[in-house]
């Protein structure tokens, strides 16, 4: 069997850990405050899942946006699903701002300039409070 980096590791800082998904925060530099949303097992579409399930996984990523956009108070929340790489259903859910890396194209294109110093500070900043939320949020929502 081919090793799974999802099944062995968390793929990053645990915001909430439930029986079908995960909320992590993903240490990017340019992005503080990027989380995703992991389905547990391997699941290859969300058209795949049960109907609950599914459900579920939506109910969370909404969740999650929701907090990401209290906290981080991005110009633009954008969500992606590729699941190209591993074999779990995931969302990214990014904050975004007119002054990014990439703005306005996708994260995953040439990055367009340099975030000054301050802008990432203070989107850093943020953090302690975004995991204090999301936890909070989703633990009342689940
Ligand atoms: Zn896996």
């Amino acid at each position: 069997m081919p090793s799974c980096e999802l099944c062995e590791s968390s793929g990053g800082e645990v915001l909430y850990q439930g029986a079908q998904c995960r909320v992590v925060l993903v240490d990017d530099a340019l992005y503080p405050g990027f989380c995703r949303v992991i389905w547990q097992d391997h699941v290859k579409e969300v058209t795949d899942l049960h109907e609950l399930d599914r459900m579920l996984l939506m109910g969370v990523l909404w969740q999650v946006e929701h907090v990401v956009r209290e906290v981080m108070q991005p110009e633009k929340i954008n969500l992606a699903s590729f699941g190209n790489m591993v074999p779990h259903l995931h969302w990214h859910v990014i904050p975004r701002y007119t002054d990014d890396a990439h703005f306005p194209a996708p994260v995953w294109a040439d990055t367009t300039r340099q975030p000054s110093a301050a802008s990432l500070q203070a989107r850093t900043e943020r953090l302690p409070a975004l995991r204090v939320k999301m936890q909070q949020r989703l633990s009342t929502y689940l």
